[in-house]
């Protein structure tokens, strides 16, 4: 396997460059891994499910090859409000786009019925894939290998992949294994960057992160963020927000009583915000009713859903 700090100017690699796309249901640790290979903060994590609402792209560079990762959704296997169906087609098209595919599962649910119907897209996207077993500090070894040996009899997975993306395992491994499936191309993007994703879509997934946080409640999925000013100066960077919630009482538990819920989510949203953006911030959050905004069409576009 090849070394990362090999120099540019070695002939025997050509530079790489792909698209990954990170599949499988949701909460199994696919923002997790794309954290621990990006090393920043550009997908929000959440032990509660369906955080990831949008594919967000993370660059991973490295003097062999850059690769652009799609944190695609979850599947939606019964998609009901518009939302979810979203959701879900933007799962599919990442299938259809990419160089390859980490298909992620994890030991517990290995043969679901969600699996199987994954299992049978990435069949008929004919794309390469690559199969990541993942949280396997949560199982015993012996466990592992008849989950492995069931999918190498699938013959659909260039390679299978233990890893654990919280504790790093087999990681560095992985990260060899992709850049070696992908193409030949050139740098697309400036090594510096790690997301396209704007700083105002990320600043609001904090915000979303924070009330998910800190409210316990039934707000994480009636909860939208929409960001209505970020205006930067060298010293100063203003952001106003508005948290759309589908029913009063929702706008209580997030307002709290005597608006202790709202300070509290300002003002650890606000200070993650800051070493984000490695400036002041003066963060203003106001909370609105939006009856069923989740169907609605209209509301999801201004939300760039
Ligand atoms: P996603 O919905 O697939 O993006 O999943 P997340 O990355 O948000 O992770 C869901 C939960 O699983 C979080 O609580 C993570 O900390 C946890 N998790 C992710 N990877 C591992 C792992 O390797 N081991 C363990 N024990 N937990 C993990
Ligand atoms: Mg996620």
């Amino acid at each position: 396997m090849t070394q990362n700090k090999e120099p540019l100017s070695n002939t025997a690699h050509r530079y790489k460059f792909g698209l990954v796309s990170l599949v499988g249901r949701t909460n199994v640790g696919k923002s997790t891994l794309l954290n621990r290979i990006i090393g920043e903060k550009i997908s929000i994590i959440s032990p509660k499910v369906q955080t990831t609402r949008a594919s967000i792209r993370g660059i991973k560079t490295t003097d062999l090859a850059q690769i652009i990762f799609l944190d695609t959704p979850g599947f939606f296997l019964n998609p009901r409000t518009k939302l979810d169906q979203k959701l879900a087609s933007s799962a599919r098209e990442g299938l259809l786009q990419v160089d390859l595919i980490l298909f992620m599962i994890i030991p517990q649910e290995a043969m679901s019925d969600e699996n199987v119907t994954i299992i049978k897209e990435i069949r008929d996207s004919k794309i390469p894939a690559i199969l990541l077993i993942n949280k396997i500090d949560t199982i015993q070894r012996e466990k592992l290998l008849p989950i492995m040996a069931e999918y190498s009899r699938k013959n659909l997975f260039l390679d299978i992949y233990p890893i654990s993306a919280l504790h790093g395992d087999n990681v560095e491994a992985l990260e060899n294994g992709i850049v070696s499936q992908l193409p030949e191309g050139e740098l697309h993007y400036d090594p510096e960057i790690v997301s396209t994703a704007n700083l105002r879509f990320i600043c609001s997934e904090i915000i979303r992160e924070k009330v998910y946080e800190f409210t316990h409640q039934e707000i994480p999925y009636a909860a939208a963020i929409r960001i209505e000013n970020f205006v930067e100066s060298e010293s100063l960077t203003r952001i106003e927000a508005t948290i759309y919630v589908e029913k009063e009482s929702q706008k209580g538990i997030v307002i709290g009583h005597k608006a202790e819920m709202i300070k509290r989510i300002g003002t650890n949203a606000r200070q993650e915000i800051e070493q984000l953006l490695e400036s002041q911030v003066f963060l203003d959050l106001r909370v609105k009713v939006k009856k069923k905004w989740r169907s609605n069409e209209q509301f999801l576009k201004q939300l760039g859903l």
